[in-house]
């Protein structure tokens, strides 16, 4: 069934919810698709397409959102389910500089591994190691949330309205 993006009425994101939940709000005119995922909500009187991304109708306020917590749900998401030295599976996490040799549990030092990279690694840095990063981990702007909340039902193609918001 998939989940779907709820976006405000100025593109920002402000919630995760099931997909059918958004098909509903669209239904209601609460909100306009803005991205389907393919999928079909049926129901003995109608049929409509489910949204990956919906954009409210009318503007809600949001209460400041707190930076997001370093979970492993968030990483993993962060970094597409991939290890980020060999892009395997996601298994682990790393520290990229060892937590050993003072590396924080930050956004910008905790990437998606796998089992083999991380024995490999070791308590080294990537540079010690001779392994590139694939990318620079970051905190993913204000939305951080948003990989936390989703978890394995984060769509990439979300990633985009993460950008234009943040
Ligand atoms: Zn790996």
């Amino acid at each position: 069934m998939g989940h779907a993006l709820v976006l405000n009425t100025t593109y920002e994101p402000v919630a995760v919810v099931n997909a059918r939940r958004a098909a509903v709000l669209v239904l209601r005119g609460k909100a306009t698709m803005i991205q389907a995922n393919g999928g079909i909500l049926r129901s003995e009187r109608i049929e409509i397409p489910l949204p990956s991304v919906v954009k409210l109708q009318r503007f809600v306020r949001v209460p400041h959102m707190r930076t997001s917590p370093v979970t492993r749900t968030a990483i993993f998401a962060r970094d597409g389910f991939r290890c980020q030295y060999c892009e395997g599976p996601a298994e682990t996490l790393d520290h990229v500089q060892p937590r050993s040799r003072g590396g924080g549990h930050s956004w910008e030092n905790v990437v998606a591994c796998c089992r083999r990279c991380n024995l490999r690694k070791g308590d080294r840095t990537p540079h010690e190691w001779g392994r590139a990063l694939r990318s620079t981990p970051e905190q993913p702007s204000r939305f951080g949330w948003v990989y936390a909340r989703a978890g394995r039902r984060f769509d990439p193609t979300w990633e985009e309205y993460l950008e234009l918001a943040g």
